[in-house]
């Protein structure tokens, strides 16, 4: 049996990926200030004995002992990261020092989750990991954006001066069931606002794309990649590579509700990246990982998420 540590295991991604762990015979600490992540999230595991819940913030060392560490504590939508900006910063860079002096003193192997917001508002297209990224480092996607840039190059020291065995992956655009419904992000804002019948807010023209994930195939990838032997390290990207404009999603996503709410247009926010997909080469050959659950299918059960969540 593994001790593994999540950071962020009461969020989206993280607890599903506490839940994937668990399911394989391990022991999870997951550790969660509860920024963002749901009690609801965590609380059927709580049951469960090989499952432990720490309240702490990333940002303060933590002193326990374990074999492997998922580090994932940090708010992903906009709306929550830019609410307490220095915060955000603090938490990608003083929660990757903290952790990874964990797991320099415990000898735990650790992983990054790191995003494809690295790559900024891209000049190359799809993004490759060999590609140095167009961040504004001033605007208000910085304190993520930078943070997350500057927990990769704390990583890499890491692993350069102190031997650590370190796992980065570049997480594209995920979703999926226990996204909270008013965290701002595309999906579960379209998914919401298409059930209450209420208007689709399009920012900007539409025309901007991205890339998503299902989150299953996410967790997938990201569990794929810290169980990959020692000398894959990353950066991985993680993402499904079917690009769709944001304007197209809107009207899936109409249809997959069966709503009948009207797409209106709101101001394109500022530095809002205007393509993104990922090249996922390194993913298929290192990982022998490549998404599975097709857009309209995860959309799908994404809807079906939010119904049950509204119908409450
Ligand atoms: P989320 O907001 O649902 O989860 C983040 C979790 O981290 C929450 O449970 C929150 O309470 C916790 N947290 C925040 N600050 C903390 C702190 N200082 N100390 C302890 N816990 C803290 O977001 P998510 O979508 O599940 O994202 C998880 C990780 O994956 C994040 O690091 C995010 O940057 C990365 N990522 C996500 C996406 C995506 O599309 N969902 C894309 C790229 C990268
Ligand atoms: N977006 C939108 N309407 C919304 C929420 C988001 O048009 O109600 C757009 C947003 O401007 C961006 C894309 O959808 O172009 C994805 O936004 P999200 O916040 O989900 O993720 P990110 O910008 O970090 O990729």
């Amino acid at each position: 049996m593994t001790r593994i540590v999540v950071t962020g295991g009461a969020g989206f991604i993280g607890s599903h990926i506490c839940e994937r762990l668990l399911a394989a015979g391990h022991e999870v600490l997951c550790v969660d200030n509860f920024f963002t992540g749901r009690r609801q999230n965590i609380s059927p595991m709580l049951k469960n004995s090989s499952f432990e819940l720490i309240r702490h913030d990333v940002t303060f060392p933590l002193y326990i002992e374990t074999d492997q560490i998922y580090n994932l504590a940090c708010p992903a939508s906009p709306v929550h990261y830019q609410f307490d900006p220095v915060q955000t910063t603090k938490t990608s860079v003083h929660g990757a020092i903290n952790m990874l002096g964990l797991a320099k003193r415990t000898k735990a192997k650790i992983l990054q989750a790191s995003t494809s917001e690295v790559y900024g508002d891209p000049a190359i297209h799809p993004q490759v990991e060999s590609y140095w990224g167009n961040v504004n480092p001033i605007g208000p996607r910085a304190c993520y954006d930078e943070g997350k840039r500057c927990a990769e190059t704390l990583f890499f020291d890491y692993y350069r001066q102190h031997k650590l065995r370190i796992k980065v992956v570049r997480i594209f655009n995920t979703y999926g069931p226990r996204m909270l419904p008013d965290d701002g992000r595309v999906v579960s804002n379209f998914a919401v606002q298409a059930l209450k019948g209420e208007p689709i807010t399009v920012y900007g023209k539409g025309d901007q794309t991205r890339s998503f994930c299902y989150v299953d195939d996410t967790v997938d990838g990201i569990i794929r990649l810290m169980e990959a032997p020692d000398d894959v390290t990353g950066p991985v990207n993680i993402g499904n590579p079917v690009e769709t404009t944001v304007y197209e999603l809107a009207e899936k996503i109409i249809k997959l509700a069966k709503s009948s709410s009207k797409i209106i247009h709101k101001p394109l926010p500022q530095d809002d990246p205007v393509r993104r997909r990922p090249d996922i080469a390194i993913a298929k050959g290192k990982l022998a990982w490549e998404p599975k659950v097709a857009l309209d299918d995860g959309l799908e059960r994404t809807v079906q998420f939010f119904r049950g969540l509204l119908a409450q």
